[in-house]
């Protein structure tokens, strides 16, 4: 195999255990939703529209241009418009950014309903201390005019959440992307379980809250570190069938 061809069966074996694990961990929503990923040459990997996400496979991965325009589609449903708007628009302005990971979560939705957003409650929260940006609700993401917003909105941060709607993470790799979203899902279900005792909130302090997103920032770049979780998460796979 050329390395090159090795390099993108690594992606999509990346990509499609990012959406068994998402199915596996409860935050998929029906055939909806995406992941993305950016192969060689400006290509795109995303799901066949139709498709549960614990159905999806790495050879079942449909290939796109950066206008959305289908390449290679082995299961022939083709893709969700709404998908590559939100998509390709941060791929486009970011080519730091190789997957961008999208979610329709109870809890992240209804963090995206607050007014004041994710708060600095708790550890996993703190990973997005000064680092998340906000989209405002435009409708179901089918204007091509609201990509250049999105990008904008998102800014050089590796999160977002869409008001309304749900949440995103990006990352130089899927695994990143994967694993920063499982932060920011767990902090909005830890901020919502807090609020649910009314009792008063201890925030915590700027100060320390940069700290804290400073520490994430250094283990995220440490491959000995975040490699090494997100090996351990597609271990999960193990035993669960042709999953890739
Ligand atoms: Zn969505």
């Amino acid at each position: 195999m050329s390395t090159a061809a090795s390099e993108e069966r690594e992606i999509r074996l990346d990509l499609a255990a990012a959406y068994r694990l998402i199915a596996l961990d409860g935050m998929d929503d029906g055939i909806d939703t995406h992941i993305s990923a950016r192969l060689p040459g400006e290509r795109f990997l995303l799901n066949a529209y139709g498709l549960r996400f614990a159905e999806v496979r790495a050879d079942s991965l449909v290939t796109v241009d950066a206008d959305g325009k289908v390449l290679d589609d082995p299961t022939g449903l083709g893709i969700n418009p709404a998908g590559f708007t939100i998509h390709s628009a941060l791929h486009t302005a970011r080519p730091d950014v190789n997957c961008v990971l999208h979610t329709h979560t109870v809890a992240g939705v209804a963090i995206s309903c607050l007014e004041e957003g994710l708060l600095p409650l708790n550890q996993w929260a703190l990973e997005f201390h000064d680092r998340l940006a906000y989209h405002d609700f435009e409708g179901i993401a089918l204007a091509l005019d609201e990509r250049q917003r999105l990008a904008d909105d998102l800014g050089n941060h590796s999160a977002m959440i869409l008001r309304q709607h749900g949440l995103l993470t990006c990352g130089p790799s899927v695994g990143k992307a994967f694993l920063r979203m499982r932060n920011l899902e767990r902090s909005c279900q830890a901020q919502l379980a807090a609020q649910a005792t009314g009792q008063p909130l201890r925030l915590v302090s700027p100060t320390m809250a940069e700290h804290v997103a400073q520490q994430y920032e250094n283990w995220a770049a440490s491959s000995a570190g975040s490699d090494r979780a997100w090996l351990a998460e597609r271990r999960r796979l193990d035993g669960a069938g042709d999953v890739l």
